[in-house]
């Protein structure tokens, strides 16, 4: 788990990180979480895009594995009730984790037309589970209580290692290759992308 300053991602992350996506990973500002094999789960990327788009998604989840399985779990309808557990201390702490996740990414760039917009839903909503427990990896155990509650049901563990071969070799970057596996392995990544990326309706 990795809040800010992060260091600078390597070319084997970034290789890695667009074949777990499909395309191309622009703008990435450092690895947040990783499985225990070293590769990617939950990658950063700057609050503004390089071509001026703001982007509110501090902590994306980028692992096939983990985004299928939290797919899995949001299918299942358990969004109600993880929101029904939105009373007392736990919507406390939850509004703690929205305000948490504004300041590791405001401590990187304030970016106007996103203030007070986080991700996932928070502060007081549960709309992405993908972003929810991508907040968890990065910030660790007890930030967020809903990621955490996510990531103890979901079919998918930060401790076991499902990685696919990337195509990517160690301490080289074999980015179309790789991207051109992983585009074939992760088209439920995708589908989720169209469905979540960039969604700044809070
Ligand atoms: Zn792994």
């Amino acid at each position: 788990m990795t809040t800010p300053p992060f260091d600078p991602p390597t070319d084997r992350d970034i290789a890695i990180v667009s074949a777990q996506l499909g395309r191309p990973a622009r703008d990435v500002i450092g690895i947040s979480a990783r499985c225990i094999c070293g590769a990617p789960t939950v990658v950063s990327t700057a609050p503004r895009l390089a071509d001026g788009t703001p982007f509110p998604t501090l902590y994306y989840l980028s692992h096939p594995a983990a985004t299928a399985a939290v797919s899995t779990l949001e299918a299942t309808g358990v969004m109600p009730e993880l929101a029904a557990l939105l009373v007392g201390e736990t919507a406390d702490a939850y509004l703690a984790a929205h305000r948490s996740y504004l300041a590791d990414r405001n401590g990187i760039e304030f970016v106007a037309e996103l203030d007070g917009i986080s991700a996932g839903g928070m502060p007081s909503r549960v709309k992405c589970l993908h972003a929810l427990v991508a907040h968890a990896l990065a910030a660790g155990t007890g930030v967020n209580p809903i990621g955490d509650r996510a990531l103890e049901l979901a079919a998918w563990s930060p401790m076991v290692c499902e990685c696919v071969d990337y195509g990517v070799s160690a301490g080289a970057a074999v980015a179309d290759r790789g991207a051109a596996i992983g585009g074939a392995a992760v088209g439920g990544a995708s589908a989720r992308d169209a469905a979540h990326d960039g969604r700044v309706d809070a």
